[in-house]
């Protein structure tokens, strides 16, 4: 059978890097192996999943391009599923009715407490052999009658041979007092219905799995081939936490990151292939393989990723980046038609900057009649003196036909030569006069960008206040 793959994410909250990086092995595997990957949405925590989570995974996962080829299935929808299978295994005796008041539960762990055990459920009604008739009415949960002897033994991808022995679990509920399935339950079913062959999933789930294998092998399931990947740290070793500003992957949209940079920063965060750090979606996918995930957990570098983003920034078509900018510049409520085309935009500042919300940020000055001066900028470059140079300066422009770098360029030169000074003398005092400040890609693009109309204005402005 085709390798199938599950995304399973818990929609309690935003698609956090370390989901995004989860659902990305899990992809790429399936792709790699030209298999399936499934998208399913473990909402049966009712208290805490919400419709917004949902809708923010579902959108965070369509702005990274991991599509699904089955799903989004929701476990809400399932639960007819989750009892017939429930009483399938009460039927066969792999689970059986407790009917342990929490009192009781309250009191065993706490005796197990003081005498330094660990705290299990102590099988108390897995030998009842009939319900007393005093328990009858009382309400119940439902327990997997877990293996008493051997071993569970989990061949997993990443952490190898992982052995547990049965005395270690105690009897799992699957299903709650109120008749609602358990977690690990859900997780199983759902599994073996979905034919996954490959649960790729956080190493946090690691204790889940022994428990998992044993009720599928109780439904005479086949087990899926495991991979547990190591949590991803933050600078100070510790889980990453919104605390080292891990954040959900629509804040890094909002930051500028693009999503493939985000991808391909993620992707090497805990797999590697050689030295290389920069990898198409097809290499990945020829690459990538869950037996070369490393054992160690990595640490999340936001410079790393904004490097990773600056080479996609530098090396991508400028064209493929234009919705991106696009969406930054409505953001700040720019009006792209009141401007120079942003391929221009991309071309003159992505060598200048890390992010798309940075290069957004500094295209402002093209889509707006005037510029507010910085007034450090302002005092320093705008002297009396450094003004009258730019008033032949102003004419040689506005005699210009051709507003073209090359045009500008050479009127920039022709005055410096009559003024008897360096271009750079007069490009400062020029760029703070058109752009407010004192930093812009080179003065003949800058200038080209504004637009000939503009910079004559600004000029004008500028040279009034004199
Ligand atoms: N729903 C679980 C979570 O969000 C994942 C379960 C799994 O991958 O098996 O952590």
């Amino acid at each position: 059978m085709g390798v199938r793959t599950r995304f399973a994410p818990s929609p309690t909250g935003f698609l956090h890097v370390g989901g995004a990086r989860t659902a990305l092995y899990s992809w790429l595997y399936a792709k790699k192996m030209g298999g399936q990957f499934i998208l399913r949405i473990e909402d049966t925590d009712i208290e805490r999943s919400t419709p917004e989570a949902v809708t923010a995974i579902l959108e965070a996962m369509e702005w990274l391009e991991l599509s699904w080829d089955e799903g989004p299935f929701y476990q809400t929808q399932h639960f007819e599923r989750y009892k017939a299978v429930a009483d399938q295994l009460l039927n066969a005796g792999d689970a059986y009715r407790c009917y342990c008041s929490k009192e009781r539960l309250e009191k065993l762990r706490e005796d197990q407490m003081a005498n330094k055990e660990k705290p299990r459920y102590d099988g108390h009604c897995r030998h009842l052999s009939a319900i007393p008739d005093a328990l009858s009415q009382n309400s119940f949960v439902l327990r997997f009658r877990n293996p008493e002897t051997g071993s569970v033994e989990i061949n997993d991808c990443v952490r190898g041979n992982v052995v547990i022995q049965n005395t270690e679990l105690d009897d799992l509920i699957i299903v709650r007092s109120d008749g609602t399935p358990t977690y690990n339950f859900t997780v199983v079913v759902d599994d073996w219905d979905m034919k996954v062959t490959h649960v790729i999933r956080g190493d946090d789930h690691l204790n889940n799995t022994p428990r998992q294998i044993n009720i599928l092998k109780a439904l005479g399931a086949s087990l899926p081939i495991y991979a547990h990947i190591p949590m991803i740290l933050g600078d100070d070793g510790k889980r990453l936490s919104k605390r080292h500003g891990a954040e959900s992957v629509q804040h890094y949209q909002h930051e500028g990151i693009l999503p493939q940079a985000l991808l391909n920063y993620l992707v090497r965060l805990g797999w590697s292939h050689g030295d290389q750090e920069i990898f198409t979606r097809e290499e990945m996918i020829q690459f990538f393989d869950i037996q070369d995930i490393n054992k160690a957990p990595a640490a999340f570098n936001t410079e790393k990723l904004l490097w990773v983003n600056q080479q996609y920034l530098i090396n991508a078509e400028p064209i493929q980046l234009v919705k991106h900018l696009q969406w930054q510049m409505e953001k700040l409520g720019i009006n792209i038609a009141e401007g120079p085309e942003l391929e221009a935009i991309i071309k003159a500042f992505r060598e200048r900057s890390k992010t798309l919300k940075e290069m957004a940020e500094k295209s402002v000055l093209f889509y707006q009649e005037y510029v507010t001066l910085d007034a450090e900028a302002k005092a320093k470059h705008l002297t009396p003196e450094a003004l009258e140079s730019l008033k032949p300066l102003r004419l040689a422009f506005a005699d210009l036909a051709d507003w073209t770098t090359e045009a500008i360029h050479h009127a920039l030169e022709q005055s410096a030569l009559g003024l008897g000074v360096k271009l750079g003398k007069l490009a400062q005092p020029l760029r703070v006069a058109v752009t407010g400040n004192t930093t812009s890609p080179s003065i003949d693009i800058t200038l080209a960008l504004i637009g000939k109309e503009r910079v004559l204005k600004r000029l004008d402005q500028v040279l009034a206040n004199a």
